[in-house]
């Protein structure tokens, strides 16, 4: 069968459409991205990474996975094309039978996963050829796609694309799953390094403006996932069918401003109703991370029902569970400055 993959795409996210016709060719209008999928000799492959990796942070059904990702109708676990060495993606399903364990976020918007791996008769057995493609991503630096089931109810199942992630080893029983960075156009730093905040863009504008739209997609997961898909300030975290709405990263330092969406720690996650009042500078968090609201009379007023005026001089109430994801001091200052001008 012809499969025309690489370009269907969940119709919540209808704006990548014209990013991966672009990112096929490894161009960005007339901007060169150096990309490590470009090493990828075989097309179908490098057009399935892409799709996985444009649809980084969606929630899939899986009646629409099984069209769009090869092997998805019959591979459970680890999926290896026939004619590849190298696997192409692994799942996570719930109830499966292996413990679960949530990713660790880094505050470049990596992640890092263990994936267990397969094994016959309750015993793990490397000799499989699935788990031997993913050795051999270890060894050839192929990055593969994490997929982890949402919803599990008959007729309804769903999946949440993680990313696409580089197998950076085996511990001896798991394969370690390293996603890649926001920036995912170089090679990602395998390990638990810190780097140091970066708060301003550092590319060319021009480059920026063909970047700005992808990297704010993947912004936006990381920080999501950064504050367990909840507002910092009501904590509230819809999740409609599977999929999570009205929830949005702001940025610290402003887009406009040159501040990076490379770095969760120039992110704080809201939801729409609290970002609108962050961008207005009705409120700003100082750098102990509590809340500070305009002094404005009629803002106040207005505000009575919402809870903002309760978390006034509080810190705020949902935060990274782990120091290194919280807002950047300097990014903080920033803000702050911009917020005494308003
Ligand atoms: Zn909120």
């Amino acid at each position: 069968m012809h499969r025309t993959l690489g370009y269907r795409l969940p119709t919540n996210h209808p704006r990548f459409a014209i990013n991966i016709a672009r990112m096929v060719g490894g161009l960005w209008g007339h901007v060169r991205v150096v990309d490590p999928l470009e090493n990828i000799k075989d097309q179908n492959m490098r057009r399935q990474l892409l799709l996985i990796r444009s649809n980084t942070g969606s929630v899939i059904e899986s009646r629409e996975l099984r069209d769009l990702l090869m092997g998805f109708r019959g591979q459970k676990g680890i999926y290896k094309p026939s004619r590849s060495s190298h696997a192409l993606w692994v799942r996570e399903t719930l109830r499966g039978p292996y413990p679960d364990r949530e990713p660790e976020v880094f505050p470049d918007g990596s992640w890092i996963y263990h994936y267990t791996p397969e094994g016959r008769k309750g015993k793990t057995d490397m000799d499989l050829d699935t788990n031997r493609s993913l050795l051999m991503c270890i060894e050839d630096r192929v990055p593969v796609g994490v997929l982890r089931q949402r919803i599990a109810k008959p007729g309804e199942s769903s999946y949440e694309v993680l990313g696409l992630a580089y197998v950076t080893g085996f511990d001896g029983t798991h394969f370690i799953l390293k996603g890649e960075p926001i920036k995912w156009d170089e090679d990602p730093v395998a390990g638990r390094t810190v780097p140091a905040f970066q708060p301003f863009e550092q590319e060319s504008l021009l480059r920026l403006e063909t970047l700005r739209t992808q990297r704010d997609m993947r912004f936006g997961v990381a920080v999501r996932r950064a504050y367990n898909e909840k507002c910092s300030m009501c904590e509230v975290g819809y999740r409609v069918h599977g999929r999570i709405v009205g929830l949005e990263a702001a940025h610290i330092i402003p887009i406009e401003n040159r501040g990076t969406s490379l770095d969760v720690r120039n992110g704080i996650l809201l939801c729409r109703n609290h970002h609108i009042l962050f961008d207005e500078y009705a409120w700003v968090p100082d750098e102990d991370l509590r809340v500070l609201v305009t002094a404005d009379d009629e803002f106040r007023a207005s505000a009575a029902a919402n809870c903002i005026l309760e978390c006034e001089g509080r810190r705020l109430p949902n935060l990274p569970p782990k120091m290194d994801l919280l807002p950047a001091v300097e990014a903080l200052r920033y803000r702050l400055d911009k917020f005494r001008d308003a």
